[in-house]
């Protein structure tokens, strides 16, 4: 709540300063935005290496806010960096300052149940009021039933987790089981610990995945959207997954797509961007020597440069993003590592786990109770006072 707070106290006491919100605009950097506003450079060169990376991770889809004095001055300014963090530049008496703050958030398990009238895409919008629920749903739901056979009156159910704030849902639901009862038979899907969507059998429910981006992968450091850094005290993220590998090591595209940025970041160094069906995007970042240019289209699998250490990074390794629709997501979500599939202890663990999830969802559909909608709940708890202040700055 810490920005909110900063915010606020500063609305009251200057009069005159005004917040603002709009999409950042598509190919600004963080450099010419500071320029623009007469800021020094240096914000950005006494960062560390982890933090220079984030500002690469600004993106033009995202709405960030702006409060400027009324003599033009800005005072500070507040953009979203992947899910959960966001990038706080600030005046003070000894010049600007950059800082990565949380966004701060609650996330509670949620329940959706209920009898399908028209299509589970549209009741789930129009009971549930998540867009974001119904497209996740039909998205690991359309392999385990076919949804042309669902009738009006067969039911649903839905166990998910979603992030909070100020009363809205952000970030995409988290569906850990669903159920869709259609002409009296009960089709589930369960999300495992590996982040992927399986059937009752245990067989994954997702097939068209990614490839690899390197031949030989050795994972250094796994992808977080936020985690606390006892030692420095503070937030960081690492929007990412990292590969070791020696420098010169072939990279590859992870799926069929056509190149969309092929250049220098700052922190990312040589990158390549690749655009796939679905609204999909991977990252390619330090690398030593890229080899397909901006419009090129490639094909999975083919070499697209060449591992490096360019940029801010502390030896070669390959640090690979991957985007849903503008926003970084869990890059093993979606690349297939291994062609084995669930076995041994860990098709036990997947058994003993939807055992679990089995009965959790299945004493929902007996119980019938009513689906917890989540906007009716949570508006009582933000004041009206607020509220108006939160729709004022566009929140
Ligand atoms: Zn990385």
């Amino acid at each position: 709540m810490r920005y909110i707070i900063v915010f606020i106290t500063l609305s009251v006491l200057l009069f005159s300063a005004k917040v603002t919100n709009n999409f950042w605009q598509k190919g600004l950097d963080f450099e010419t935005y500071l320029q623009k506003h007469n800021i020094s450079k240096d914000v950005i060169n006494l960062l560390d290496k982890d933090d220079a990376q984030l500002i690469d991770e600004i993106s033009s889809k995202r709405r960030f806010y702006e409060m400027v004095a009324s003599n033009g001055v800005l005072l500070q300014t507040l953009i979203p960096i992947g899910e959960e963090l966001q990038l706080h530049l600030f005046r003070t008496p000894h010049g600007y300052k950059v800082e990565i703050l949380p966004v701060s958030y609650q996330k509670d398990t949620y329940v959706a149940l209920m009898s399908i009238d028209k299509s589970p895409y549209y009741d789930i919008i129009k009971k549930v009021k998540n867009k974001k629920l119904a497209n996740e749903f039909t998205k690991v739901m359309k392999h385990s039933v076919n949804f042309r056979s669902v009738q009006r009156g067969d039911r649903l159910a839905i166990v998910y987790d979603q992030k909070m704030r100020l009363g809205q849902p952000i970030g995409i639901p988290d569906i850990k089981v669903a159920m869709i009862e259609s002409q009296h038979k009960k089709h589930y899907v369960f999300k495992h610990t590996d982040g992927k969507y399986y059937d009752e059998n245990g067989q994954e429910l997702i097939k068209k995945y990614m490839g690899k981006p390197l031949r030989h992968i050795r994972i250094t450091s796994p992808f977080t959207n936020r985690r606390w850094h006892p030692v420095l005290h503070r937030y960081k993220a690492h929007l990412g997954t990292d590969f070791g590998a020696r420098r010169g090591t072939p990279i590859l595209a992870a799926a069929d797509g056509k190149v969309i940025f092929s250049g220098w970041m700052r922190g990312y160094g040589k990158v390549i961007k690749i655009k796939h069906d679905d609204g999909y995007v991977t990252l390619y970042a330090h690398q030593s020597r890229r080899k397909v240019k901006v419009g090129q289209t490639v094909k999975k699998g083919q070499i697209i440069g060449f591992v490096g250490s360019t940029g801010r990074s502390t030896g070669p390794h390959l640090h690979f993003g991957l985007y849903k629709n503008g926003r970084a997501i869990n890059p093993m979500r979606m690349v297939k590592f291994s062609s084995k599939g669930l076995h041994g202890i860990g098709k036990r663990a997947f058994l003993r786990r939807k055992m679990r999830y089995t009965k959790i969802i299945n004493k929902i559909f007996d119980e019938n109770r009513p689906s917890y909608v989540w906007n009716t709940v949570q508006e009582r708890q933000v004041s009206p006072k607020m509220k108006k202040y939160y729709k004022r700055i566009g929140w």
